[in-house]
């Protein structure tokens, strides 16, 4: 039995103008995260995208759980095919869905009929096969609110399509759709559902990460990789620009005021991060800061961390909770990275009273007694490593 994936569309088809645009961009999307699946072969009709195996290899377990993150996608299905006739239906539903049927005690059958030089009308095709599958399975009951097993059967262009209910998809718009941005990616838990959360807008995204050997650790450094890698099963394959921070974070330890240092800091992150997002393409800066969770994201920090560049900074977990935060950690499957007890760069040299309300004069005052600290920040910048981030590369800490 031929057997495919089922995408529907799901915001981009309010987008008028811009739907072949965002048809096309799923296409992509979708060819490239099943390509380690198998051969596929994927076109969309009618606002729906069919991903088809070529061959007995394609692995359609695989193909399914990587489409069902592709943002832009409502809902997905696996669906059996067969030809447009009433009796490869009735049989195709019975080997198909055979098995969930005998588990129900209740079913449905939904028909579309979307091809309309078939013969019977929808109304016809779900009667007519409700009495078949009724007749072998004499248990059965009919629910139309409530059913345990739900049997969908689309008479489309190229076939009938019969299959079980539709699961929701990650909803959200393509990837790419929006334009690029670079993600400002720590060991903690709020930055890769950062990442999460801006990709499903249709952001594609490169991550950048401050590393400072020798007091963050090597297995710090894995553990970021693994972040942006099972990341990558929604904003697809990137790159991750590692910088090494070591030394404009002893400029600001040894010539600044320790109040004022966590703020200085994140100035200067947001000033490399802002060059090396220029270099890639990128239009803004993604940060996971959620108001008032640390001393650094008061308005006031916030008011001077925006002031060091002006590219935009998107901050999507501003308003949630950590307790939201984590759910959603849980969901996209980055928690049991994020917790592993590695060190960040944002954790050393923090002193015990950083000021909750910094104004941007005195922070403007401070990086005047540094005049070394532009230029190392340009070097640490230059020396950037590049990762290369593979979806179908596993994650390893
Ligand atoms: P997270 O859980 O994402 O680490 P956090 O609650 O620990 O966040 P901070 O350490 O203040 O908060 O960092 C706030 C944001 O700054 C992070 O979400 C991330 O976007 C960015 N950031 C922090 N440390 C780094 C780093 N070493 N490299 C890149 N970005 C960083
Ligand atoms: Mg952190």
């Amino acid at each position: 039995m031929q057997e495919v994936i089922i995408g529907y569309q799901g915001e981009m088809s309010l987008k008028g103008l811009n739907r072949n645009q965002f048809e096309s961009a799923t296409i992509k999307i979708l060819r490239y995260r099943v390509k380690d699946a198998g051969r596929f072969r994927i076109w969309c009709a009618q606002s729906t995208f069919y991903i088809e195996p070529e061959d007995a290899e394609a692995d359609l377990d695989l193909a399914f759980a990587r489409v069902s993150k592709v943002f832009g996608l409502a809902a997905v299905s696996r669906s059996a095919v067969c030809e447009k006739d009433f009796g490869a239906i009735c049989q195709t539903a019975e080997s198909y869905l055979g098995a969930a049927l005998a588990r129900a005690k209740t079913f449905k059958v939904e028909a579309r009929r979307a091809d309309k030089t078939f013969p019977m009308d929808s109304p016809a095709l779900m009667r007519e096969l409700g009495a078949y599958l009724l007749e072998r399975n004499p248990r059965l009951k009919v629910d139309v609110h409530d059913p345990d097993c739900k049997v969908i059967v689309e008479i489309r262009d190229r076939g009938a399509y019969v299959h079980g209910p539709k699961v929701p998809g990650e909803g959200g718009l393509p990837v790419g759709t929006s334009g690029r941005a670079l993600n400002m990616l720590s060991g903690g838990i709020d930055s890769p559902v950062a990442a999460y959360r801006m990709a499903k807008r249709g952001l594609a995204l490169d991550h950048i990460h401050f590393a400072s050997p020798p007091y963050t650790s090597e297995r710090a450094r894995r553990k970021v990789i693994a972040l942006a890698q099972h990341t990558s099963v929604y904003t697809g394959s990137c790159n991750l620009f590692v910088v090494p921070y070591t030394r404009p974070q002893e400029c600001i330890r040894d010539n600044a005021p320790p109040m004022l240092f966590t703020v200085l800091m994140r100035r200067s992150m947001m000033r490399i991060a802002g060059q090396i997002a220029r270099r890639q393409g990128c239009e803004a800066l993604i940060t996971g800061e959620s108001l008032a969770q640390v001393a650094s994201q008061t308005v006031q920090a916030i008011r001077c961390t925006d002031a060091a560049q002006d590219l935009p900074v998107l901050r999507p977990l501003i308003g949630m909770d950590k307790t939201e935060i984590i759910e959603t950690a849980r969901r996209i499957g980055t928690f049991e990275t994020s917790i592993l007890p590695y060190e960040d760069c944002c954790t050393i040299f923090t002193p015990p009273h950083p000021k909750l309300r910094p104004t941007l004069e005195e922070v403007l005052e401070a990086e005047a007694a540094m005049p070394d600290l532009p230029g190392l920040e340009a070097e640490a910048a230059a020396e950037a490593e590049r990762v290369r981030i593979r979806i179908d590369d596993e994650p390893e800490v």
